[in-house]
């Protein structure tokens, strides 16, 4: 069966915050007009994250569960959840309840009504360290430069995006960040919307300044590539008749 949506999260050590999400995620969805299912992506958590998630399969029979054989960074995580999704729609979002899953619903109706391929959330009201926000601030502004985008906060992890559109982009390490920008590549439409933003309340984040920085740079130099050799073309058929 083909659910409608799947809701896809990557979890590295993210114990407290699991069954809190879960059940958001079945507040925000149940009963709303959708199917969905849940795919959980443990990223060799050492924490009791997969134990958890386990546990909780009997309350959310919808709840699949991909575990990494060991920590293989965000992006790793998330493409296996993307590739294992079965929605007609997928929908990411971090699992340390940063994001909120109360718009998804919001999400789902700004894609049909802007008839575009891809959602992605701009975080207004951002909860993170003013230190963190600067960096984003220069981060977004240094990588449209780059790239040649147009994209107001590419690190919201909460997308929503057409499955077909999806599967035409191949992702590398640290290049979540970028997915906006690789859809739009293969000439998909992607629109943003505000969404919500709270603060990490469990756990710790995983990145620290430098490596998101010094890694992003490079990144938008492979993206900037991509986007000058990609293929463009339309071949038709000639017809016999
Ligand atoms: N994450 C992961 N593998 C990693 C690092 C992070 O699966 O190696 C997950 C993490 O559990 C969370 C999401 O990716 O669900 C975002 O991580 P984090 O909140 O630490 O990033 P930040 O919000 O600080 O940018
Ligand atoms: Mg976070």
């Amino acid at each position: 069966m083909t659910p409608d949506l799947s809701v896809v999260f990557p979890v590295y050590n993210e114990e407290e915050n699991v069954p809190i999400l879960l059940g958001e995620i079945a507040r925000a969805l149940d009963g709303k007009g959708w199917t969905y299912e849940i795919v959980a992506v443990d990223d060799g958590s050492s924490d009791r994250s997969l134990s958890v998630l386990r546990e909780s399969r009997a309350r959310y029979p919808t709840l699949r569960i991909l575990a990494l054989e060991k920590n293989s960074g965000q992006t790793a995580a998330l493409d296996a959840g993307w590739r294992a999704a079965r929605g007609r729609f997928v929908v990411s979002l971090d699992a340390d309840l940063q994001n909120d899953p109360a718009d998804i619903p919001a999400m789902m109706r700004k894609l049909e009504e802007s008839a575009s391929d891809m959602v992605i959330g701009v975080r207004v009201n951002r909860r993170d360290t003013f230190a963190r926000r600067i960096q984003s601030k220069i981060g977004n502004g240094v990588r449209n430069w780059i790239t040649g985008d147009k994209i107001t906060d590419t690190g919201c992890s909460l997308k929503l995006v057409r499955r077909e559109a999806i599967d035409r982009v191949h992702l590398f390490t640290g290049m979540h960040r970028f997915l906006p920008t690789l859809v739009r590549m293969e000439g998909y439409r992607v629109v943003e919307m505000p969404v919500n933003h709270r603060p990490r309340q469990f756990g710790v984040s995983k990145y620290g300044a430098m490596n998101r920085a010094f890694r992003g740079l490079v990144d938008c130099l492979a993206v900037r590539w991509m986007g000058k050799r990609n293929l463009r073309y339309r071949a038709r058929e000639e017809g016999s008749s």
